[in-house]
């Protein structure tokens, strides 16, 4: 038996790993240590979420962004970007719709936008909450000031979605601007967890500067943040940013680094990203066989999907938005599995 199989087994078994173990695992990937980490983590999956796939409806409410991520194509330096906004009547009516189609979580994601005061935001909240009292709201909309999520979760959020991108100083500053610091992002996701917040974390798979031990440095920072949520998809370049000749993340490692995830953290709500979506035909359906266990289509109307690009080729139409529920539906009941209506709360609250 390869090294890294014997690895997968032992991690597939709850053995606990050190940091030369992981990034050996990593290193030395075999179709048999995937399959023996797959194998586990859907088995692991289910202990905790039986068949069920959570929904998650995406709104992505303004592209707008005062950031410059090098990797990101809705960064401000972006001129040829389309930008929009989108109305709280919109955004109102999308909850609604999404509703009605059997979701019960709405995550409101952009970029980070001025005209999108906490003032503004908390009317929006509280009025989705009002109309949908059996509804979680997330929020993903960057970085902000203890004060700022306090307000919001004051006016009814629940979840909070920022990844980290990375845990390494070195690789963030590859990524970002310099006055983005890894060390801020840190204190929000702590702030926001402090404050009753559900949170999640994560980082995209293979984006430009990224080693393997990077991975597990990533992987090391997840397991001592305990994040209710991870959120992984592989990096996919975007032409009109610094990083549009770097190549993209493997679909392949982002579904390893899924089943690692599931096994580490048993009971993190995993989901198959619209990343891995668009990087793989079936990606979605192959993250839940790797053992992710949510799904998060597009809500945001259809004539605005296509300006939320933030990388090429980004999934927009299909399964992916809400009239293909029925296909995506359809495409999990076919592996086995249930998409339900529910919140989908995180099972250790
Ligand atoms: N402004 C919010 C939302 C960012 S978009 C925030 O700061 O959290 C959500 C996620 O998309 C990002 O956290 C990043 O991990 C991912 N993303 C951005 N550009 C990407 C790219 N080119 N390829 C893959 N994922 C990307």
């Amino acid at each position: 038996m390869d090294k890294a199989a014997a690895l997968a087994r032992r991690l597939a078994a709850g053995e606990a790993l050190t940091d030369g173990e992981l990034l050996t695992l990593l290193e030395q990937r075999t179709a048999e240590s995937a399959e023996i980490l797959r194998r586990a983590a859907v088995e692991t999956a289910r202990k905790t979420f039986g068949n069920q796939v959570y929904l998650r409806g995406l709104i992505e409410f303004t592209n707008y962004c005062k950031n410059d991520c090098y990797y990101c194509g809705i960064r401000r330096s972006n001129r040829k970007a389309e930008r929009y906004r989108l109305s709280p009547e919109v955004i109102l009516a999308c909850c609604d719709a999404g509703y009605d189609l059997g979701f019960r979580t709405f995550v409101l994601q952009g970029g980070e936008d001025g005209w999108w005061t906490d003032d503004k935001l908390c009317n929006l909240i509280a009025a989705i909450k009002k109309n949908h009292p059996d509804c979680a709201v997330t929020l993903s909309i960057g970085e902000r000031s203890r004060d700022s999520y306090a307000a919001l979760k004051q006016a009814g959020a629940d979840r909070y979605l920022l990844r980290h991108e990375t845990a390494n100083d070195a690789h963030y500053a590859h990524l970002h601007p310099p006055e983005l610091r890894l060390e801020h992002r840190i204190r929000c996701l702590y702030d926001l967890k402090e404050l009753g917040y559900q949170v999640g974390a994560g980082m995209m798979v293979g984006s430009p500067g990224q080693t393997l031990s990077n991975l597990v440095e990533d992987l090391r920072f997840l397991q001592e943040l305990q994040p209710h949520m991870v959120g992984m998809g592989p990096f996919l370049h975007h032409g009109d940013t610094p990083f549009a000749n770097e190549p993209d993340g493997s679909a392949d490692l982002t579904l390893y680094l899924l089943s690692m995830v599931r096994l580490l953290l048993p009971k993190v709500l995993l989901p198959a990203t619209t990343a891995l979506g668009t990087a793989l035909e079936g990606g979605r359906e192959r993250g839940i066989l790797h053992g992710a266990n949510v799904v998060m289509p597009n809500l945001s109307p259809a004539d605005v999907r296509r300006k939320y690009l933030l990388y090429h080729d980004k999934l927009a139409t299909g399964a992916e938005s809400a009239n293909g529920l029925n296909q995506l539906r359809t495409n999990l009941q076919a592996i086995g599995y249930e998409a339900v209506v529910a919140r989908g709360d995180a099972p250790t609250l």
